[in-house]
């Protein structure tokens, strides 16, 4: 089921184009008014080539959501066209929907490297009855002829997990560059690294950049991956006792360094956490980690080891419920209790929603006697996306036509924008759709079009897909902020008269015990609505309880000026 998120349609016309020639036909399914939910389709004739199948962490008002991801009805529609789904990198965002989509969307085969292929295929396993998947693997410069008329040139690019790569897309109308997460790092002298391959993109005389806008904001340079070993070195120097270090299972490039340095402090490094075992397990056996033999060890053996030889690698940094270092504040982990002298280190930027959680988190663990060390006290954790002023330079480097950002929120697409005219774009060639907006483009031109696709939001609640509708939400919403009401009518069915005094039970709403006048209203309320049916006329029970519904809803909140869900229960015996 779906909901339409709350957009402000832009339109701008960039130039008219007309109704026949060669067009190549461009749709976010999401990522244009997120961040997550990342999937584009490149559409000519008959060809279609998708761009990633992320999820999106749910928002607040979608409680009990576990993903949002996006709506492929369009593509369902149309699979027969489909030439393959490329994927960009092994984030979630990009990989996260595709075991509940690709049945869906004619199980395409998947393009990408060779570490998201081993990512996406384990996360598979998780789903019993999911199809088998096709995969080609792809290398840095690869070409592939995915159809007639796409021709693909995939060239590596820096993010914080190995294998990330961007897309030269040559096409009847002109090439393009659809380039997802990148990230910047400099060497010791401070010189950038990895542009060389937006310079040598630069020089196929590109239509339109597709270029991501979650750094768009942030002003300066990203610090380097040496700055962040150098802090992170620190730490090991002037901690005596254990050290637990948080962060994402899938910042692989972050483990790798810290387990590095674990090696040269001489602690033995054990991983808490599932998915990052995995993840960890799978780079090494992709050459992509290098871990020295004797350097990790079992958590069952922890206790064999003193605490200054003793390096935590834990999930669960952003203060997730299920994760490692939840069960470890709470005394639910088996091996891992906080005690006096351990150092807690979160090596990740806090999500935005997830602040509350992880100030709880880190009170906990003060409390339980441990050091608590953020990336606002050192710099930890070297974003894995470039700054407004490193976008800049890609840009310049690509030198594009038109521009599209992608990847963000619409106001971020908007900073990405003025980036882009401030090093040159001309004015008005800023292609700022929103979701499921088809995008045309021919030589030369591009035009953001009336026509739209399908694109709200599709939720995934536990393993199910789509079957939370608006409705369920709503109702969650209103149990989570005001509580509810049960109010249970035994009635004679014969005389259609109460057999006992109604039952009433609230959760989330007042106190019932301390508001028994409140109560004693509502009771001789739900009697007289009763009362109100002519006597021995039989009683419609989805009437009354909607007839319940109403009226002790508009009392209730006569009363307390507040809205629980109600819910009324006729039993006729
Ligand atoms: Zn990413």
């Amino acid at each position: 089921m779906i909901i339409r998120p709350k957009t402000i349609k832009h339109r701008r016309k960039i130039s008219a184009i007309e109704k026949d020639g060669e067009v190549v036909k461009f749709t976010a399914l999401g990522g244009l008014e997120e961040v997550g939910r990342n999937m584009s389709i490149f559409e000519y004739k008959n060809e279609i080539v998708i761009f990633d199948a992320g999820l999106q962490f749910p928002e607040e008002d979608t409680p009990g959501i576990d993903y949002i991801i996006p709506n492929v009805d369009y593509l369902a529609s149309k699979k027969e066209n489909i030439k393959g789904l490329i994927v960009t990198h092994a984030h979630y965002d990009h990989i996260g929907a595709i075991p509940y989509i690709m049945e869906k969307i004619g199980n395409p085969t998947i393009y990408t490297t060779a570490l998201a292929k081993e990512i996406i295929k384990k996360r598979q396993d998780e789903f019993t009855n999911a199809p088998k998947i096709d995969f080609e693997i792809i290398k840095n410069r690869d070409v592939v002829k995915i159809s007639d008329n796409f021709e693909l040139t995939f060239f590596g690019v820096l993010h914080n997990i190995p294998d990330t790569v961007s897309i030269l897309i040559k096409t009847p109308v002109g090439n393009f560059v659809y380039s997802t997460d990148v990230k910047f790092d400099y060497d010791a002298k401070g010189n950038t690294m990895g542009l060389d391959e937006f310079a040598w993109a630069g020089k196929q005389n590109i239509h339109t950049l597709f270029l991501e806008s979650t750094g768009a904001e942030k002003p300066g340079l990203s610090p380097s991956e040496l700055l962040v070993i150098k802090n992170i070195e620190d730490i090991f120097k002037k901690t005596k006792g254990r050290l637990i270090i948080g962060t994402f299972s899938s910042m692989l490039t972050r483990l790798d360094e810290i387990i590095k340095v674990a090696e040269k402090y001489d602690r033995k490094v054990f991983i808490s956490g599932f998915s990052m075992k995995t993840n960890l397990q799978i780079c090494q056996n992709l050459g992509y980690i290098k871990i020295k033999k004797g350097t990790m060890a079992s958590l069952d053996e922890i206790h064999k080891y003193k605490d200054d030889k003793i390096l935590v690698l834990s999930t669960g940094a952003q203060g997730e419920p299920n994760a490692s270092l939840m069960k470890i504040v709470n005394g639910e982990h088996r091996q891992i209790q906080i005690k006096a002298g351990d150092t807690v280190v979160f090596s990740s930027s806090v999500i935005a929603g997830n602040e509350r959680a992880v100030q709880v988190l880190k009170d906990n663990l003060t409390r339980q006697g441990a050091k608590v060390y953020h990336s606002n006290i050192v710099d930890l954790h070297a974003s894995g996306h470039a700054t407004g002023d490193e976008l800049k330079q890609i840009i310049q480097l690509v030198k594009p036509n038109f521009y599209f950002p992608i990847h963000g929120q619409y106001f971020m697409r908007a900073i990405n924008t003025e980036l882009a005219y401030e090093v040159g774009l001309p004015k008005g060639h800023s292609l700022m759709a929103d979701n499921g907006q088809v995008v045309k483009f021919k030589k030369n031109e591009a035009q953001i079009t009336e026509e739209t696709v399908p694109a709200y939001y599709v939720m995934v609640d536990g393993l199910g897909v789509g079957d939370v509708g608006e409705i369920v939400m709503r109702d969650r919403r209103v149990l989570a902020q005001e509580g509810m009401v049960v109010v249970i009518a035994t009635l004679d069915r014969k005389t259609g008269r109460f057999l006992k005094n109604p039952d009433i039970i609230s959760r989330g709403f007042i106190y019932l015990r301390e508001n028994k006048e409140l109560v004693e209203d509502l009771r001789k309320k739900i009697r007289s609505i009763v009362s109100r049916i002519p006597r021995y006329q039989s009683i419609e029970p989805d009437y009354l309880k909607s007839l319940m519904r109403d009226q002790i809803g508009q009392f209730l909140y006569n009363k307390t000026k507040r809205r629980p869900m109600i819910l009324p229960v006729v039993v006729q015996v």
